[in-house]
């Protein structure tokens, strides 16, 4: 799939298996900051990969704005309590900001392939 840009930096997106990729071990979807790519599981049906990857694009964004970082700095919270906050946001929040883009039709999902 074509990289996108999120934030103003380079993402691959990958499609893969979790041999070629044990990252993916356990998971549908995985981002690595450090490497700039999301990997989504081959294994996954193409229209359950378009979520996945929406989640994995939430996690790209709280990663370019820091949130974790605020979150520790001015919530005080542990490390793990923000990963957990990251999780929850892109878990909760990302799914209903993107179906409410869908359902006003300001967006237009990609087929993940
Ligand atoms: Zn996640």
């Amino acid at each position: 799939m074509k990289p996108i840009n999120v934030v103003g930096s380079r993402v691959d997106i990958v499609i893969a298996d979790d041999e070629e990729e044990p990252d993916l071990e356990g998971r549908d979807g995985c981002y690595s900051h450090d490497e700039g790519r999301i990997l989504i599981d081959e294994d996954l049906a193409p229209a359950l990969r378009w979520p996945i990857l929406g989640h994995e694009i939430g996690h790209a964004v709280c990663k370019a704005i820091s949130i974790e970082h605020q979150l520790i700095d001015q919530f005080h919270l542990s490390d793990n309590d923000a990963e957990k906050l990251e999780e929850l946001i892109c878990r909760l929040f990302v799914p209903v900001f993107l179906d409410t883009l869908e359902r006003n039709k300001w967006l237009r999902p990609p087929v993940v392939r």
